[in-house]
């Protein structure tokens, strides 16, 4: 149904069905908006069809569109499969002309009413659809955006010396009215059409082209959202919610979608439009204040609220009137929430017998969760902050999490601004869907005015922005780009820190700190739900101790990679590894190794303490050599300048220098290689210089016969990188099995250890049955994986062609971001199978960047690999988005 209806027809149609107050209506089908899009004409017979419709809501209503005595107002509203909110066209009091207007204020007997609801029809159907379907007398597009229409409301409002629109009479809004006219006729050379047939068609043919205008395209290319779907046209009997003290209008979630607070949540004003709550123009009052201003209808409501959250089986986004005293139910969709309230929902929805653990695990996106996990203020900083009188000001906390950044105030400097890797926070009077692009490109928004319902609330939310929306106590001037807050002034350029969590707001920037992991109990059950439900194991890549602890943490059932060069950079070691590499021979290399050594075995001691019990996959030196040493173009520069110098001068300090410098050099030109990342590196390089690895392995076996006597207990995993041929891995496993047998001889100590590859260069894989035979494990190693199948280099691809390549849809995806199912997948799926059948023991993982991106982990569970290994932060979303790939293949069964 919502394929055809679009998700807001679909659920007007389902709430009609469960009697609730729905204002009568109907919707025109996805199909016609597609049929439009194809042929820029209406679909035959699409025009009959609406008006046979709307002549059965007229029967309904007793009313009829354009009638001078009793005549019915029509919204006509987009709505597509997935909710856009915001991107696509509304038109509300279709319908109005002279004469309806009339009988609009002889039916109501209010003519300040009409001529509010005329002036407003005049401005949103000029801003909305002519703009959109009709054209100036010379070809050129319309002017007539809302803009225009607001400044003169706003020199009327100036001229009566009032602040409030609700100030101004009948007799100045009439005035209003033919002004805006008179605009409308000068710029289209056309009176506004009075014939509400032709009202409707052109607000149609404007909702579906709306489809495709820019910001509709840019929000669904980032979500993701098909360009085929189409929206469906909603129209429906106009409401009032501005006919006086008595009316009203509102939006409000079941639940609080912040923080995922079991209580209705929203916003009201009473008389007053729908818009006016939505733009934020006016700050709303709290849903419970309804409670106490009219508590039938809040009863009413609420109870509403409670039928829709059984029905729907979610937390649902109601838009409400209440028209002279009588409520009506505009629209409901799923609410969209914050991290911390999806899963607070979810689990406390399971609690209360709504869903089962698998529906709340299939409902939260695994990206989502990095929210939680994401840095917050520092308490701290925050509190020096404090200290110092930084603390401007206190806004509504629209959207979690601390944001710090340099103030822009418009979207277009923003976006500019925020795509050269700097920190923004944009901040607005309030925000519009025209802002979007440069919400995208900002760490947090901050808005004057809107509650947290408004635009900028909603969308930061279903980004993941901090947002602080409705702070009052700025002052934001848009042409000088600064804001004034109590006496203080801030420019563009300038840093804030705003906090999303408690609303306030702070002149400097705020340093981050990390969340606890261990406060989110709900994220904790949800993921221990997950755990029963998933059949991969998640382990997490980590090369210190603190790492594995923090994996751990985060409930990393081992640790697939743990790089050790990364030991090597370490600032004192780094030294001793240099002089290993420039050693003359096997016997000096052999001296420096063992100076490395006690480094290295300690790290391991930390690691295997930090998982005793679980596996760890410790991977041998992998990275070319020359990466250890100084660059060779410094070198020859400094080489350079210190023959110029001791020319003129002699020194033995320099002279010194220059020696050790060009002694560097000549070895950095021997290892130069025109492709180091083909060349000497991985298992190639532990076949020319066995000393380095022969170290290591005692290292780790050192440190693992060292915990085990301490009581811990180490399960080893070596790991030989870079195997193309089965020779190699043959060739440097026996070696260093030599060395493990001797190690442990002399210690006279059981210990179990396994000796496995990588499978990172396609040749590896095509071999695997014969790979297979020599390893005890294979890691896929997919960013060298995917470097080699595709022949890209993964240092330079993305800055030079690749993310063109993606934007131009060349390709799908990053390659290196999202596993390449089609060509890197099939040679894993190949290895997967050669290797299980020739080794049916062997153990199959991913330690490559892939292992944490949810579609990369459904197609390794597909496969039937053993675990996803990927960076301790993404352990929580592995392990969902793991369960979410056993789901979808067994079904959504609880185990
Ligand atoms: C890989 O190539 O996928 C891998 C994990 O190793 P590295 O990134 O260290 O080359
Ligand atoms: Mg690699």
């Amino acid at each position: 149904m919502r394929d055809l209806l679009g998700g807001k027809g679909a659920n007007l149609a389902e709430m009609t069905h469960l009697g609730l107050p729905v204002p009568p209506g109907f919707t025109i089908t996805t199909e016609a908006c597609n049929a439009y899009s194809a042929s820029g004409k209406f679909p035959p017979g699409l025009e009959a069809e609406y008006l046979k419709a709307l002549a059965a809501v007229e029967r309904q209503m007793g009313r009829k569109l354009g009638d001078p005595k009793n005549p019915l107002l029509v919204s006509v509203r987009s709505g597509s499969k997935f909710s856009m909110p915001g991107m696509m066209d509304t038109v509300l009091n279709l319908g109005l002309n002279p004469a309806s207007l009339k009988g609009l204020m002889a039916q109501t007997g209010n003519e300040r009413f009409g001529y509010d609801a005329y002036r407003r029809f005049l401005m949103m159907f000029s801003d909305i659809v002519l703009c959109s379907v009709a054209k100036r007398p010379d070809g050129k597009p319309l002017n007539l955006d809302r803009h225009r229409f607001e400044t003169l409301l706003d020199e009327m409002k100036e001229k009566r010396g009032v602040k409030q629109d609700t100030q101004l009479t009948a007799a100045d809004l009439k005035e209003l009215c033919e002004q805006f006219q008179r605009m409308i006729h000068k710029e289209w050379g056309r009176d506004f059409p009075a014939d509400p047939k032709e009202q409707l068609a052109m607000a149609v043919e404007a909702v579906f082209r709306s489809w495709n205008n820019k910001r509709a395209v840019d929000y669904r290319n980032f979500h993701r959202i098909p360009h085929n779907l189409g929206t469906a046209v909603n129209i429906q009997t106009m409401v009032f919610g501005n006919m006086g003290e008595d009316s009203g209008t509102g939006v409000a979630f079941t639940r609080d979608v912040a923080t995922g607070q079991k209580a209705v949540y929203g916003e009201f004003l009473m008389n007053a439009q729908g818009e006016d709550v939505v733009a934020g123009v006016r700050t709303p009052m709290k849903i419970a204040q309804l409670a106490k201003q009219n508590p039938p209808i809040y009863k009413q409501f609420d109870k509403i609220c409670t039928r829709l959250e059984k029905h729907y089986r979610d937390v649902m986004d109601i838009e409400f009137t209440i028209e002279k005293g009588k409520l009506y139910i505009l629209q409901c969709r799923v609410g969209k929430r914050t991290a911390a309230a999806a899963v607070k929902i979810a689990v406390e929805m399971v609690r209360e017998r709504l869903i089962s653990k698998a529906e709340a695990i299939s409902r939260i996106e695994p990206a989502q969760i990095n929210q939680l996990l994401l840095p917050r203020f520092d308490p701290e900083g925050k509190a020096k902050a404090i200290k110092e009188g930084r603390l401007l000001a206190k806004g509504l906390n629209a959207s979690p999490g601390g944001a710090a950044g340099l103030a822009i105030f418009d979207a277009d400097r923003a976006e500019e601004i925020g795509s050269t890797g700097k920190r923004v926070v944009l901040v607005r009077p309030e925000t519009n869907p025209d802002d979007v692009h440069g919400m995208l490109a900002s760490r947090g928004i901050l808005t004057a005015r809107g509650g947290a319902t408004s635009h900028a609330a909603v969308v930061a939310r279903g980004l993941g922005l901090p947002c602080v929306a409705g702070c009052e106590a700025i002052r934001v001037d848009e042409e000088k780009r600064l804001f004034r807050v109590n006496g203080k002034v801030l420019k563009e350029m300038e840093e804030i820190s705003i906090d999303g969590t408690t609303g306030e707001v702070f002149a400097g920037a705020i340093p981050t700190s990390d969340p606890d992991f261990q406060k989110e109990k709900d994220l904790i059950a949800l993921l221990g739900w997950a755990d029963k439900i998933r059949r991969l194991g998640v382990w997490a890549n980590a090369d210190y101790p603190r790492d594995a602890r923090k994996a751990r943490e985060f409930g990393a059932e081992g640790i697939g990679l743990c790089r050790t060069e990364h030991m090597f950079m370490e600032q004192e070691r780094l030294p001793i590894v240099q002089k290993m590499i420039l050693a003359s021979g096997p016997a000096e290399r052999k001296k420096w190794l063992d100076q490395l050594l006690p480094f290295q075995q300690s790290d391991f001691e930390g690691i295997f303490k930090a998982m005793t019990g679980l596996p760890v996959v410790i991977r041998l030196i992998d990275p070319p050599l020359h990466e250890f040493l100084p660059s060779h173009d410094e070198l020859l520069e400094r080489v350079t300048e210190l023959r110029t110098e001791l020319k003129a001068k002699k020194s033995p300090k320099l002279s010194k220098e220059l020696e050790a410098k060009q002694k560097m050099l000549a070895a950095v030109e021997m290892m130069r290689e025109a492709n180091p990342m083909l060349g000497l590196r991985g298992c190639r390089l532990s076949i020319l210089m066995p000393e380095i690895v022969e170290m290591q392995t005692r290292a780790i076996l050192g440190a693992a016969l060292k915990v085990k006597k301490e009581g811990f207990d180490p399960h080893v995993k070596i790991m030989i990188p870079l195997v193309g041929h089965v020779n190699e891995l043959k060739t440097v496993r026996e070696k260093l099995e030599a060395v493990a047998k001797q190690v442990l001889a002399a210690s006279k100590t059981k210990l179990d250890y396994k000796f496995g590859t990588m499978i990172e260069i396609p040749r590896a894989a095509l071999t695997a049955n014969e790979v297979a035979k020599v390893a005890d494990f294979f890691s896929f190693g997919t960013n060298d994986l995917t470097q080699t199948t595709f022949g890209f280099s993964r240092d330079d691809a993305e800055g030079k062609f690749l993310l063109k390549y993606v934007e131009d849809k060349i390709l799908p995806e990053n390659p290196f971001q999202t596993l390449d199912a089609a060509g890197v997948g099939k040679l894993m799926r190949m290895a997967v199978q050669a290797g299980r059948k020739a080794n049916p023991k062997i153990e199959l993982g991913i330690c490559g960047e892939h292992g944490g991106d949810p579609r990369s982990i459904a197609f390794c569970n597909g496969i039937g690999l053993n675990y996803v290994s990927c960076s301790p932060f993404r352990v929580p979303i592995a392990r969902l988005a793991a369960a979410q790939a056993s789901l979808a293949i067994s079904g959504p069964a609880d185990k």
